[in-house]
């Protein structure tokens, strides 16, 4: 089966691309030519999911699925959530964005954060939606050199590690995007 990722973000295509079995061919926007940028001005995680998949699905008339991500802290009342891609304005970059939260967070002592990611497949023409959430805390100071986004500086639960510390298939085994991409393989499946 091919399925098209929706993504122009070639760290999610690259882990995906590790966690689906060998009888999914998983294609990416840059196999189909696609350069454009993706609006993500929905309210929430899912919408702006559902609005990617839907946006590739309209133009191509292929099987397609999209992911959005968000990184939810405790103490922010669950910000930057959607709206973690330009958390520090329009034209920053993810340390910019980190840079952003590490002072949001000096001296708070509850570093409590979440990973949420929605999927949003469209096969046949029928829409399904998938969660994936890892819990962690968000570390002090970057740590970490692989990965991206906010990887460096958030620590799941359990481990001593940043994400950007751990190699792709340890992180792989507990993000999630990996937790949803493997509900999305048990319902193809
Ligand atoms: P989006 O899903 O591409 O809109 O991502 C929203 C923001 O979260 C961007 O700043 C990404 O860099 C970041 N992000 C998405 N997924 C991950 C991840 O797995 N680790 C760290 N940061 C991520």
């Amino acid at each position: 089966m091919n399925l098209i990722f929706a993504s122009g973000n070639q760290n999610k295509v690259t882990e995906i691309q590790k966690i689906v079995p060998q009888n999914i061919t998983i294609k990416s926007l840059k196999d189909l030519n696609f350069h454009e940028e993706i609006p993500e001005n929905e309210k929430t995680i899912e919408a702006n999911a559902i609005f990617k998949a839907k946006f590739i699905n309209s133009r191509f008339k292929l099987n397609v699925f999209a992911d959005d991500t968000g990184l939810e802290v405790k103490h922010l009342n669950g910000d930057p959530g959607v709206h973690s891609a330009r958390y520090a304005g329009l034209d920053c970059n993810s340390t910019n964005n980190v840079q952003k939260l590490l002072k949001k967070l000096e001296n708070v002592e509850n570093r409590s954060a979440r990973f949420k990611t929605v999927i949003a497949l469209i096969i046949n023409n029928k829409i399904q939606v998938f969660e994936g959430i890892v819990e962690g805390s968000i570390l002090k100071k970057p740590r970490g050199d692989n990965g991206f986004g906010y990887d460096p500086v958030f620590c799941p639960m359990g481990f001593d590690k940043s994400f950007a510390e751990l190699s792709l298939k340890e992180k792989n085994l507990i993000s999630h995007r990996s937790l949803a991409m493997k509900k999305l393989i048990d319902y193809i499946s």
